[in-house]
């Protein structure tokens, strides 16, 4: 491992982050903003470099391109990961989609994006109103079914690789996540899997 991206402070997304850099004594990626809000679970020797909402750093043959994600968090982002010809676009916690990002991640030859939660899983679940309206919110999480519509809107015939993140357990099934998702991809090729939060994903190729 040679470095670490943060995309915001929320604890589901920093909890590993002083274990993993202690362990492979790394760079942290991240915003001024995410910094300032996990100071606290920062050990002072962590080698931390700042990266804007709309910035680039270079990490070995990788170009990483930041840019700003609506979400309830200080100052979070997304990536686009660039390698020669390849593209790769990671997009999670975001509670609306806009056209920069629509832009930011056409032609990814591989793409991690959130699928939250089902609209109507959510409506009818268990958790407490508040929480149901955060999270439906314009900076909550991005439901299947706006999920379905970045999908609609940046694939293209190249795209190898579609992984589903950040699925609810409370409000969302994988196959029902798939099954959004597939709807919008129809006959095309790409591979198509959920990410799961317990357990690794396999490695997957992107050239
Ligand atoms: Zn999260
Ligand atoms: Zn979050």
């Amino acid at each position: 491992m040679t470095a670490l991206f943060l995309t915001h402070e929320h604890s589901d997304h920093i909890s590993g982050a002083g274990a993993l850099t202690k362990k492979h004594g790394i760079p942290v990626y991240g915003t001024r903003g995410t910094r300032e809000a996990m100071r606290r679970h920062v050990h002072p020797d962590v080698d931390w470099r700042t990266i804007e909402q709309e910035d680039e750093a270079v990490v070995g043959d990788l170009t990483v391109e930041s840019f700003a994600t609506p979400h309830d968090a200080a100052e979070s982002v997304a990536y686009v990961v660039r390698c020669g010809s390849k593209k790769l676009g990671h997009i999670t916690d975001l509670g609306k989609i806009t056209l920069q990002i629509v832009e930011k991640l056409k032609g990814c030859d591989t793409l991690l994006v959130e699928s939250n939660h089902d609209e109507r899983m959510l409506v009818d679940g268990h958790y407490p109103w508040p929480l149901k309206q955060r999270i439906q919110s314009d900076v909550g999480h991005l439901s299947n079914e706006a999920c379905a519509d970045l999908l609609a809107q940046v694939k293209h015939d190249a795209l190898k690789t579609v992984v589903l993140m950040h699925l609810s357990e409370s409000n969302n099934h994988p196959e029902i996540a798939m099954d959004s998702a597939r709807r919008v991809l129809g006959d095309h090729p790409a591979t198509l899997f959920p990410a799961r939060q317990s357990t690794p994903s396999v490695l997957i190729p992107v050239e």
